[in-house]
């Protein structure tokens, strides 16, 4: 993937695009010498629900750091904090309590429209069910972000050619998300994920809908885009073999982190 054809994003990201374009592709990761800083950083995050006159304290103190390039698996059972963690980390909910920075930004003093903002170019996310918009083909759907932050046609145009490439969805370009497979919603969906090549891509259970060939494909074109572009992967999932994939796996259990059993 190259960065060939983005506008004003380009300038901020120069040292970023000549190391990919420079040497291609290449591991990044803890140890690499693009590691000086976390990509992401959660510390001691709270996040409470008000149910009626109930509190649902669904995350209670869960503290991680990724590098740039790392893959980590967060697993635990169905209603221990998972996707409120994720929210959280993907800049979509501000926690209760504590800290969550992306590439050293502190998400806390940062308004709605600078939130927004950051999720778009930044940071990626991929849903269990795709959350691909059924009146959109599958071109203007993964071009979406792109078009949303208001670059030029002729770049979206381009970048969109390269990613479904890399998720090898060239082909369906064209269809609208009912006429895909499970597997080729959930690549077009990590295609729009990964447009802006973000910094964070956040991933919850993304093959938890799909049959087990087509979340092996899935999996491989998540693990190809962490790999060949640093991109920091934070993965929910049931399966403990995709788990252990990961290069860390972080255990959750009633919205806290449990040692390894
Ligand atoms: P997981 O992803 O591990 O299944 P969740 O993060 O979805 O867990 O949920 C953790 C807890 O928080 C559950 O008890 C769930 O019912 C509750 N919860 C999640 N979202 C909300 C919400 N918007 N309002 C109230 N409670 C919520």
């Amino acid at each position: 993937m190259s960065r060939q054809g983005i506008g004003g994003e380009a300038a901020a990201l120069a040292s970023d695009v000549f190391l990919r374009v420079a040497a291609p592709p290449f591991r990044v990761g803890p140890g690499s010498y693009l590691s000086l800083m976390p990509v992401l950083e959660a510390c001691d995050v709270h996040k409470t629900y008000t149910r009626g006159d109930r509190e649902v304290a669904a995350v209670r103190g869960v503290t991680l750091s990724l590098e740039a390039g790392e893959h980590v698996a967060l697993v635990g059972p169905s209603g221990c904090g998972k996707s409120t963690l994720l929210h959280l980390c993907g800049a979509m909910d501000r926690p209760s309590r504590g800290q969550v920075s992306v590439e050293g930004q502190s998400l806390a003093p940062l308004d709605d429209d600078q939130l927004t903002r950051l999720r778009r170019r930044r940071i990626g996310f991929v849903f269990q069910f795709f959350n691909l918009l059924p009146t959109l083909t599958v071109r203007q759907n993964i071009g979406l972000p792109l078009v949303l932050d208001g670059c030029p046609d002729a770049d979206v145009a381009a970048r969109t050619a390269i990613v479904a490439e890399s998720v090898r969805l060239t082909d369906r370009l064209e269809h609208y998300p009912a006429e895909l497979s499970g597997g080729e919603a959930q690549r077009a969906a990590i295609a729009r994920a990964v447009i802006h090549e973000p910094a964070v891509l956040i991933a919850d259970e993304p093959t938890g809908n799909l049959d087990s060939e087509n979340g092996a494909r899935v999996l491989e074109v998540l693990l190809d885009l962490n790999r060949r572009f640093g991109t920091a992967l934070l993965m929910a999932t049931h399966d403990a073999g995709l788990a252990s994939r990961s290069d860390r796996i972080l255990r959750m259990r009633d919205g806290r982190e449990t040692p390894e059993s």
